[in-house]
């Protein structure tokens, strides 16, 4: 099965999220468990996560079908005291929202080495956060998301996220999440059926298929290499059609959410549509 969907606004409350994302034919969808400008918030009550897992079973979105996003804020590989340990603490709070809500994956950007410590070290420190924070938590996998190497951002290499994960020691709770417009700014062309053969061997032999949990299928604005993320709508930007209709075709990506991140969501219910209509 494939599923596909979009990241929805969880505004009002998380079971929101699942009524907003029936609503454009998702069978997919990704949200924020909390305001993701925030450090902290409230914890869920008991009625809000029982209705969320209400509305989600009434439509049929079990947790394979729902990959939580976690704040910008939080940078796990943060070189300084302080910002690490608001990190792990804020990323420990969202786990366990993530628990409670019965979702099984929280997608994460790895984290940034802010130029103050070298890639190695922060990527140490991104595997230290996350094996402190498994040890504190149950059934959740955190899934790390490839970046556009934006700035100072890690996760823009394959290597990247196989160094991060060969420091993990629960194996089974970590995975990656494998955004297309990130990947195509940080050099890996998607742009045919030749080039995304290529670069998915590539993942499969440096990371590993099997800890691919979820996609974000984003058109890019900028040409490739760019190391500049800025998301366009599917088929309007510099990757084009051939890559979605790849990923629709290819039963690498079945039954693992695969979520729109695109700029327009008044498009996303033809989005859905158009990617449903490639599936052989
Ligand atoms: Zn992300
Ligand atoms: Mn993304
Ligand atoms: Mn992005």
């Amino acid at each position: 099965m494939k599923f596909i969907g979009a990241h929805v606004s969880a505004s009002g409350g998380v079971f929101n999220a699942p009524v907003n994302a029936k609503q454009i034919g998702a069978s997919a969808f990704a949200l924020f468990t909390k305001n993701q400008k925030q450090w902290m918030a409230n914890p869920l009550s008991d009625e809000e996560i029982e209705s969320f897992k209400q509305i989600c079973s009434k439509n049929g979105y079990t947790s394979a079908q729902i990959l939580p996003h976690d704040s910008y804020l939080i940078n796990l590989g943060n070189p300084t005291d302080e910002g690490i340990g608001k990190s792990r603490a804020s990323f420990l709070e969202e786990m366990k929202r993530c628990q409670a809500l019965g979702l099984d994956k929280l997608n994460f950007h790895p984290g940034s080495h802010l130029k103050e410590i070298s890639e190695e070290e922060c990527i140490a420190r991104i595997a230290e956060s996350l094996n402190m924070i498994l040890d504190k938590t149950q059934g959740v996998t955190a899934v790390i998301e490839n970046t556009a190497g934006q700035g100072t951002n890690l996760g823009y290499k394959f290597e990247h996220l196989a160094a991060i994960i060969e420091k993990v020691e629960d194996k089974s709770r970590v995975g990656v999440c494998l955004d297309t417009c990130h990947s195509f700014a940080a050099g890996y062309d998607l742009r045919s059926k030749e080039s995304c053969d290529k670069v998915f061997d590539l993942f499969d032999k440096i990371v590993g298929m099997r800890y691919l949990r979820g996609m974000h299928l984003n058109d890019a604005k900028k040409p490739l290499g760019s190391r500049v993320d800025r998301h366009e709508s599917l088929g309007a930007g510099e990757i084009g059609w051939e890559c979605f209709k790849y990923i629709m075709q290819d039963a690498r990506f079945e039954n693992i959410p695969l979520i729109l991140e695109t700029p327009s969501p008044e498009l996303w219910p033809q989005e859905i549509a158009t990617l449903k209509s490639f599936i052989q």
